[in-house]
């Protein structure tokens, strides 16, 4: 095999492992935090069953959000929002850019929107008296364990 034939051998196999890779870009740890956070806000604090965990889904940031953070995209594209909770799926989605911290990012604040969801409760206005309450123990719970 000539030596250009091996460089295009080895540019295609990187080209299909690059192909491949279907995760999100994630700080190091971030998943393994992750789990241990939402033992802490979902299980201890909220008093949820595990097996109602909803699944967080770590995304690029690839906008900032009216607060000045890096943020998400809705799946509807139409706004720039620093996480969201879709019931359907029981889906949580967070950036992953912007910190290593749960406690820093909307991690406490959608697991209460899948808590709501838990009861049939939609709040996406935060209208209910809960919401400064539960967020500020649940990141304070976090941030305690060093999350
Ligand atoms: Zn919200």
């Amino acid at each position: 095999m000539s030596y250009i034939r091996l460089l295009i051998l080895i540019g295609v196999l990187i080209w299909l492992w690059g192909c491949g890779r279907t995760e999100p870009l994630m700080p190091p740890g971030l998943e393994e935090t992750s789990a241990h956070g939402q033992q802490l806000v979902w299980e201890q604090y909220l008093g949820q069953a595990s097996a109602l965990t909803p699944d967080v889904y770590w995304q690029d940031s690839t906008c900032t959000s009216q607060s000045g953070l890096l943020g998400v995209l809705l799946p509807d594209r139409s706004t720039c929002v620093g996480g969201y909770f879709i019931h359907t799926i029981n889906g949580i989605f967070l950036p992953a850019q912007v910190s290593n911290r749960l406690s820093d990012t909307g991690f406490a604040h959608e697991h209460i929107h899948a808590w709501l969801w838990v009861y049939g409760i939609s709040d996406p206005k935060h209208e209910r008296p809960e919401w400064t309450k539960m967020q500020t123990e649940m990141d304070v719970l976090l941030r305690n364990e060093g999350l």
